[in-house]
């Protein structure tokens, strides 16, 4: 152990089969990986629909479902601050240390290069169907979204009736419009 942790971070809504795989791949680079829940104090809207304690809910019991060592991994609520600025002292304030950040998203690969944080981009896996967009979509339209998700994360959203509120939330925000 060299000591070189990683930061990851996703808003997981829900937990999908590219975080897992992303989780995996990193895993090989890093001692340690801090997995970031991005905007955990948002719920039952559209695109969040799910509470920050639900997706840890998912995580955790989604790793365990693929044999990930629990020691290897810290997961951590990141609630939403707005200010873009105070953002990266904000993520440091609630996280262990770390060396390296991963991610897709490039405000926060500028945000952390500007504070001389390295950031590394990892490769997307089956991004048509593997992303939290998807997953939702299919959910309200009846399609078969639980092959793009780990089977525990099907138990989860089962457990929390998550089905149902995305589809309620869905007809909510329809009938504002009219
Ligand atoms: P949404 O469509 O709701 O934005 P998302 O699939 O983009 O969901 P997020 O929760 O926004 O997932 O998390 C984004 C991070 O998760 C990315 O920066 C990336 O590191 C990782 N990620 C998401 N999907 C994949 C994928 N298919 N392959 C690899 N990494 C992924
Ligand atoms: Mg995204």
């Amino acid at each position: 152990m060299n000591g070189n942790r990683g930061l990851l971070i996703g808003r997981m809504q829900p937990v999908h089969k590219g975080h897992i795989s992303v989780i995996k791949e990193t895993l090989k680079e890093v001692d340690e990986l801090i997995i970031g829940v991005g905007s955990s104090d948002k719920s039952h809207t559209n695109s969040n629909p799910f509470t920050g304690g639900e997706r840890i809910l998912m995580l955790t019991k989604a790793l365990r479902e693929f044999n990930i060592d629990p020691a290897r991994y810290y997961i951590i609520p990141l609630e939403d601050i707005a200010c873009n600025s105070l953002w990266v002292g904000h993520v440091k304030m609630l996280t262990p240390p770390f060396n390296n950040v991963y991610s897709g998203n490039s405000l926060v690969q500028q945000l952390f290069e500007e504070e001389d944080i390295p950031v590394i981009q990892p490769p997307l896996f089956n991004r048509t169907e593997y992303s939290g967009t998807e997953v939702r979509k299919r959910i309200l339209n009846n399609e078969n979204w639980e092959e793009l998700v780990p089977y525990s994360v099907v138990e989860v959203i089962n457990e929390i009736k998550g089905v149902e509120r995305i589809r309620k939330l869905n007809k909510k925000e329809i009938s504002e419009l009219i």
